[in-house]
This record gives structure tokens, sequence and C-alpha cells, in this order.
């Protein structure tokens, strides 16, 4: 069956198959009908839930159905995605670790790295995005793990996933892919020889803005291990939100075919205009990494980035001009959204350290909704007439 077919038709078997939707398993824990079935759950002899911190039905569901979009044998779901991204370094780094990462990365997860991490003994080194041949430099004979984003939030530049790939196969290393911002319907990192796929559930696999989840994929020895760090540290995925999730993978092509496209029709509109220094999104030809965007994703994915040429003043002048769009944290959304990081989310760095990180004082970043792509536009193109 075709991964999409698999992924909406994969339910968790139960005894009682009357209803067609997946019903919901809203209980902290499950009975046995004697002590010796108990004991065996216990034993790990038979696959029972036992207590939702371990499993759960529509946790299952949820993990089976990304699965079946991921290419991965198995994995394990958590209450959000920065729960995934901290229990893959819990699990599989320790003192005296040293991991490589992108230097653009998820504002928490670059926390994490910077200022928890070292707490427990584990070092890092940051490297550009774009140039996966001037990494190796920075491997040690300590290094354990690379950990990357492609896209990258906000600056959308591209990881060669290959050369990635082969990086950490010729040192022997783990390769930790947050497949967020491509979600599987564009880029499936494990063909390309990642060995483990997280995701913010919370984005574009929900697209609703209704719930926080998370989830870490790869080959079952891997997932094992994860788990049991996991089922006794207590990052687990509530089965609400693990129900209201598989409901979302349902219509996550069409709804990501729907971003794409009105994504790439904002970037191709915008590209020149007058109150621009430039417009970025992957499947734009003038996008740097560009082939490498063609070979590994379908689509661009649903955010796309300008830079405004007025700087902060002008950025916080377009935002207040936006009629349609919503000013939230948020991305991933049926709802456009649009935001400016220089003046929110990375206001207390200095300009350096946000050009460190690829955010120059004009740069606007939108996840693409799924109103009509004019109105999208339209809205855009009044607030620049603004700044
Ligand atoms: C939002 C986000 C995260 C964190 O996910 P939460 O569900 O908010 O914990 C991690 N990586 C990327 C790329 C994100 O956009």
């Amino acid at each position: 069956m075709h991964p999409i077919s698999k992924a909406i038709r994969t339910q968790v078997d139960r005894t009682n198959e009357m209803e067609h939707s997946q019903p919901l398993f809203l209980t902290s824990s499950f009975c046995f009908d004697n002590a010796d079935d108990m004991r065996a759950a216990f034993a790990d002899e038979t696959e029972d839930n036992i207590y939702s911190r371990f499993s759960n039905p529509n946790v299952q569901e949820f993990v089976d159905r990304m699965c079946a979009l991921e290419g991965a044998e198995a994995g394990f779901a958590t209450a959000s995605g920065m729960s995934a991204i901290f229990a893959s370094f819990m699990t599989f780094l320790k003192q005296g670790d040293h991991l490589l990462s992108c230097r653009s990365i998820f504002g928490s997860t670059h926390t994490v790295i910077t200022k928890y991490l070292p707490k427990y003994g584990i070092s890092h080194s940051y490297v550009d995005a774009a140039d996966v041949s001037s990494w190796e430099q920075y491997i040690t004979p300590n290094t354990k793990m690379i950990y990357l984003e492609t896209p990258t939030n906000p600056g959308l530049d591209i990881i060669d996933l290959k050369a990635a790939s082969a990086l950490a196969k010729k040192h022997g290393l783990l390769l930790n892919v947050d497949n967020c911002f491509a979600t599987p319907i564009a880029q499936r990192p494990i063909d390309f020889g990642a060995d483990l796929v997280i995701h913010s559930a919370t984005k574009w696999l929900d697209g609703q803005g209704r719930v926080l989840g998370g989830i870490i994929l790869g080959k079952k020895e891997l997932i094992q291990e994860l788990y049991l760090f996991c089922r006794s540290t207590g990052p687990s995925l509530s089965p609400f939100n693990a129900w209201i999730l598989s409901r979302s993978l349902e219509t996550l092509e069409v709804r990501m075919d729907r971003h794409a496209s009105n994504a790439l029709f904002l970037a191709e509109a915008l590209e020149g205009h007058a109150r621009l220094n430039w417009v970025k999104y992957p499947l734009l030809a003038s996008h740097p990494q560009y082939a490498i965007a063609c070979e590994q994703m379908t689509n661009g994915g649903g955010v796309v980035c300008f830079e405004l040429k007025g700087g902060i003043e002008s950025g916080r002048k377009f935002l207040n001009a936006l009629t349609m769009l919503s000013l939230t944290a948020n991305l991933g959304d049926t709802r456009s959204i649009a935001s400016h990081p220089a003046s929110t989310t990375h206001a207390k760095l200095s300009e350096a350290e946000r050009n460190a990180v690829g955010i120059s004082a004009g740069l606007i970043r939108i996840s693409v909704g799924l109103e009509n792509k004019k109105d999208i536009l339209a809205d855009i193109l009044q607030a620049l007439d603004k700044c």
C-alpha cells in the first residue's frame, strides 16, 4: 500500500470493531484477566498495554501512522516537540560526548544545547547549515551525533541530507533530523540515511493549532532504547492529543499540497518587490540551495521568508498593517501567520547574535495557510505599501 493510504487506514487492533473512527482510550492504566497475563505483559512477552506512560492504543495509532509516512520501523510519541528532542539527546548522549549541530535551529533546541547539555558534560559545535563539507573538521573522537533541521527555521537553509548522512556513516555518528518544516509529505530523511527523525507535531502535523505533540522515529533497536528512557522519565503524549493528531494525519497530504502551492504562489508573486531585499522559499530557483531542495524535497513546504528594506521599524509597521494574517508565535496552521523575529522571539539578542543565526532586522516569516492564495497575497501587498 502507498504510505499515504497506509497512514490513513492504519488503526490499532482492538476487540470491539464497531467504530469506524478509533475511539478514545482515556485511561491511565489497563486491566488484566489474571496474574499470568499480567506477569507476561510486565516481562515484555506480550505487547499488551500496561500503563499510558508506556503505551496507549491512541498513541500507538499515531505512531504507526507516522511510521508509515516516514518509512520508519518504530517510533515513540511525546508531549511536545521539545520533549522529543530532549529525550533523543538524553537517550543517545552521555557525559563526555560531543554533539555537532547546525547553527540555525529552533530557539528552544538552541537553549537546550547551549545551556543545559553542558551541565551534563555534553559539549557541542555549531556548524554552517549551507556547507556540509566544512563540518568534518569539528568532529572529535567524542562526537556521537549530528543534529540538524532542514529547511532551517526561520532562515529556510537547505541541508544536503545525503552528504550529512555520508559524513555520519564515515565517523559512526547518529544522524538526528528535525523534519518539522518539511513534513514527511515533502521529505523523508530516513530515505536519505537519517537514523532518527523528530517532529514537533504541534505544527503542520496537526496543522490546525489545537494540540502540542512530538515524535521520534527510527530503527527498532534505537527506538527501543529511547522507549526505555521515556517510559521511566515520562514525556509521553496524552491519548487525547494522540487521537487528535491521528485524525489530522488523514488530511496531511491534501493540506500540505495546498500549503505548498499557496506558498510557492506567494513567493513567486513577491520576488522582486520594490520594498524587499529578497524572498526565500526552497523551491524558488533563486534559493541558494535550490538544486539540493529539488533533489530531496517533493514540495517546498508552507513557510516563505522575506527581508524588508526598512529593518526593525519596517517590521513593526508591516505587522501592524496586516488585516487578515494572524500575529502569533505558532506556525503550521490553516490560517496564515506572520512573524517578525527581530522584534519578538529574538528581540533579546544583539544584532550580531541575530545575524549569526540568520535573523536580520527586516526578516519576516510567513506560515502560509489555506485561505485563498489571492487573499493572502493581497493582505501582504497592502501591508508592504505601508512600511
Ligand atoms: C516548534 C518547533 C519545535 C518545538 O516543538 P514544540 O511542540 O513547540 O515543543 C522544534 N523544532 C522546530 C523546527 C519547531 O518549529
